[in-house]
């Protein structure tokens, strides 16, 4: 059977990090909504096109239209001989969205096996996210918990003043994981009460996260 997986928490849970991992230990395909726009617009299809116009007027790309290359896209892969299964980043982000991803799996014989939450504080997402500082003269990157500069605040090269980008700042990080939770926590209950939602403690360290993520996929796979 296949593994088909959703990855859910805020910006800076590690996500990306955690998700490649198993996506490399069990040979699975990553469903990237972002990508496949991207891909479809490249292609210069019908679809690409009317895709194309409503990217660049800087609206959103709906759910019919997400629906449909969603479908062809599913459909491409779960054709190929070595299809063991997808895992899904960014979507869905909504309730109608899931129940869409839903009847597009069913269509497909396919059906979603696990939704892994990686429950992170506020604390350690701004903490993660808040450490990159760059130099207010040379644009040198430091990172104050990787690679913090020699003395505190200011650069090794030329000793100028390190700032931090808004998108970098602990408010700024703090408003989006508040966002996230307040827009996500509809979608967790409704996995959670189909019996598919899994959460782990995300306040660790990446390797700690991964073989936490792996233990409970372990687990589902033993199980099927
Ligand atoms: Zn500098």
């Amino acid at each position: 059977m296949a593994l088909n997986l959703i990855f859910l928490g805020p910006p800076g849970a590690g996500k990306g990090t955690v998700a490649q991992a198993v996506m490399d230990k069990y040979s699975l395909v990553q469903l990237s909504t972002g990508d496949l726009i991207r891909a479809e617009v490249a292609s210069g299809s019908e679809l690409g096109k009317k895709l194309g116009v409503i990217i660049n007027s800087g609206q959103l790309v709906g759910d019919d239209l997400m629906a449909q290359m969603l479908e062809k896209d599913l459909a491409k892969k779960v054709s190929q001989k070595t299809f063991k299964g997808i895992i899904l980043d960014g979507f869905p982000r909504t309730l109608p969205q899931a129940d869409m991803l839903e009847s597009i799996l069913k269509k497909l014989k396919q059906k979603l096996t696990a939704v892994i939450y990686i429950e992170s504080s506020k604390e350690s997402v701004v903490y993660r996210l808040s450490s990159r500082w760059s130099c207010s003269k040379c644009k040198k990157v430091y990172n104050t918990i990787t690679m913090p500069p020699k003395n505190a605040g200011v650069c090794d090269d030329d000793g100028a003043k390190l700032t931090q980008r808004d998108d970098d700042k602990p408010e700024t990080i703090g408003k989006r994981y508040d966002t996230f939770i307040e827009k996500t926590s509809p979608l967790i209950n409704y996995y959670e009460k189909k019996g598919l939602l899994h959460r782990y403690d995300g306040n660790v360290p990446p390797g700690p996260s991964i073989a936490a993520a792996e233990k409970i996929i372990a687990g589902i796979v033993k199980k099927n």
